[in-house]
């Protein structure tokens, strides 16, 4: 199978490359990734700019890397619809440095790009650590090659769009892998304000979790040292797929543990 790979934390972040080693081991690779970090850019596409693709070194042997001086959304779109046209039988994007919980999964640019997958109808998987600092990719990486390898075999079918968000913690204290629904987990935005020779200037950031952490959700999932496996977008969810996933996870979670019969 072929893979695309991308993220919004661009094509320098460690995430991605952790990543791009377990799925190079998978399937045939093409990393394709924005310049620099572009998280929060959402779905959102350089309409009527031009853009450029140049390509880069592979930090991974045996894949082919594309830095794209777009959004997420733009170097998916590239890779698909013109890098490899139709030639991609999963899209996957991240690890994101943080987590692409509840609502924030309309403003993620780890998820915008995975959304560019789903929409040309390839099965798409977005990947986020719930951790900032200090952070181990091992566990959301193989994760990810574990659940590639199942697409791969045909046990999920597209269109797909899972959101996967992992603890920081070793395989052997992963408690389970839950198929869940967002929560209604949100950020303040804070806004600061500064003067420059050009006038008044505002800087968005965020902070201060409003949350909604009941089980069932994502962020209860990764609070209580689960992975949480999401299929979007909600509505075209059908109880059948929801089904397939859960047959399919716990031996997810038997393999990453080396459980595995
Ligand atoms: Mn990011």
């Amino acid at each position: 199978m072929r893979i695309l790979l991308t993220n919004d934390d661009g094509i320098g972040a460690p995430g991605l490359w952790a990543l791009a080693g377990e799925l190079v081991k998978v399937g045939d690779l093409v990393v394709a990734a924005p310049g620099e970090e572009r998280s929060g850019a959402g779905t959102a596409i350089s309409l009527r700019k031009p853009i450029w693709v140049q390509q880069v070194a592979s930090q991974v042997e045996g894949a082919q890397a594309f830095s794209v001086s777009g959004t997420p959304a733009d170097s998916a779109i590239l890779a698909i619809s013109c890098l490899f046209p139709g030639e991609f039988d999963l899209v996957v994007s991240g690890i994101n440095r943080g987590s692409n919980l509840g609502h924030d999964v309309y403003v993620s640019g780890t998820v915008g790009a995975a959304m560019q997958g789903f929409l040309h109808n390839i099965p798409s998987i977005a990947v986020s650590m719930y951790a900032y600092v200090d952070i181990d990719f091992t566990i959301a990486a193989r994760v990810a090659a574990l659940m590639a390898r199942r697409v791969g075999a045909g046990e999920l079918s597209a269109p797909m769009l899972l959101n996967i968000n992992v603890p920081n913690l070793p395989a052997s204290d992963i408690a389970a892998i839950d198929v869940t629904r967002i929560s209604r987990k949100n950020y303040c935005d804070r806004i600061e304000k500064d003067y420059d020779s050009s006038g008044e200037y505002f800087i968005i950031t965020r902070n201060e979790e409003l949350d909604d952490a009941v089980p069932g959700t994502d962020l209860w999932a990764v609070e209580h040292g689960r992975i949480s496996v999401t299929p979007l977008p909600d509505r075209a969810v059908s109880a059948q797929f929801i089904a397939a996933l859960e047959r399919i996870v716990p031996s997810v979670h038997a393999e990453l543990r080396g459980t595995a019969s």
